[in-house]
């Protein structure tokens, strides 16, 4: 690892002057992205600063909306009783990715910015990859794809965003909250991400030195049907193969709002619009949800290491509408 200056900065104003400041430094958050690509070799910044020491960590309700401090950790948020109470899906998202150990390192900004786990991203001695080295080509596209993309992507890069919360959260229409130098802006998650096919090295719409202070979640109307399916190679510590987060208000037999979010297929958390339209105004049951699922990864791209997702993502999204709608199989 090649050796960088260390800053902790106590003041949110102090840390993004500190990091804008210059072109070579990053923020340090619970370290569990950060440090393992920087003990690989794949990040080398001249300067971390240290955020975890800012006012930014814990909860607050305001009206129908929950504000989370950036540095609320993955256990933090997930023991928090209005996520349980009105926003099971994200509680459920959370409790299944990493393991208690890291949950309680790992901060909800971290999250939100981990970087892909495309193991030739990973490896600084693959020479392709136009995520690292842009212009480079791919290395997945022409080895072994199991843990990529399907949406959002192309030849030139097929990386999938890992994260199981963002996938509930682009479903709910969470906005990031983002301090920079000049001020402050906020961003709707789904918009936050750009796809890999179309920027492989750019993954977001942060400006270097701009920091992540909250997250905003609208909750969910109470009597709300929700649930998180994570479909893995293993039961625990595993990242997803495909996800679902599905969130349904019915009443009088129909349908009346559906949110819906597929993880481990896309290069972004992808929010699936098409297939909500499919499913409001219909009454829940098997045959609209397969159409739903279908209209859902219709623009798939596929190689044939990871053409096995689109049957299974339609599967897991199934599954998960039936179980939070009562629909027996
Ligand atoms: P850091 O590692 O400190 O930072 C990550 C990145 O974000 C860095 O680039 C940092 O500069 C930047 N950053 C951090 N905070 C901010 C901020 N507030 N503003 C701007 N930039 C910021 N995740 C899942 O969702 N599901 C899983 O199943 C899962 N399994 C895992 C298994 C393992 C073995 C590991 C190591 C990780 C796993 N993860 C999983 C990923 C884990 O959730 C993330 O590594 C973690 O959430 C990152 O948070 P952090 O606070 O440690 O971020
Ligand atoms: Fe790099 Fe993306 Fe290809 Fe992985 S999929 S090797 S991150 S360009």
């Amino acid at each position: 690892m090649r050796s960088f200056e260390y800053v902790r900065a106590t003041e949110v104003s102090d840390a993004v002057r500190l990091v804008s400041a210059r072109p070579d430094a990053a923020y340090l958050a619970g370290g569990t992205t950060q440090l393992d690509l920087m003990k690989d070799g794949v990040l080398g910044p001249g300067m971390l600063v240290d955020i975890t020491r800012l006012p930014l960590a814990g909860t607050e309700r305001r009206g129908e909306a929950l504000h989370v401090g950036a540095l609320t950790t993955m256990e933090e948020l997930a023991a928090d009783p209005t996520v349980a109470e009105r926003l099971p899906l994200v509680r459920e998202a959370l409790l299944k990715g990493a393991s208690t150990q890291l949950r309680n390192m790992a901060t909800i900004g971290g999250n939100l910015l981990q970087r892909t786990r495309c193991r030739y991203f990973r490896d600084p001695d693959v020479p392709k990859c136009n995520k690292r080295l842009p212009g480079s080509g791919c290395a997945a596209v022409e080895g072994v794809p199991r843990m990529h993309a399907v949406l959002g992507a192309n030849e030139r890069c097929i990386a999938l965003h890992a994260s199981d919360l963002a996938v509930p959260l682009v479903a709910l229409d969470a906005v990031v909250h983002i301090q920079g130098p000049t001020g402050e802006r906020r961003i709707l998650l789904r918009d936050f991400y750009l796809l890999a096919s179309e920027s492989p090295d750019v993954e977001n719409h942060l400006v270097h030195g701009e920091l992540i202070t909250g997250v905003e979640i609208p909750l969910l109307p109470a009597g709300a049907l929700s649930g998180y399916l994570k479909v893995r190679d293993r039961m625990s510590y595993e990242f997803a193969l495909t996800s679902a987060a599905v969130a349904l208000v019915i009443s009088d037999g129909i349908i009346h709002e559906a949110r819906i979010g597929l993880g481990g297929v896309g290069s972004r958390p992808w929010r699936a619009l098409d297939a909500e339209r499919e499913l409001v105004g219909s009454p829940p049951g098997t045959e609209a949800f397969r159409r739903a699922a279908r209209v859902a990864v219709q623009d798939a791209w596929t190689l044939p290491g990871t053409a096995f997702k689109v049957e299974l993502a339609q599967r897991c999204l199934v599954r998960e509408l039936r179980t939070v709608s009562g629909v027996a199989a």
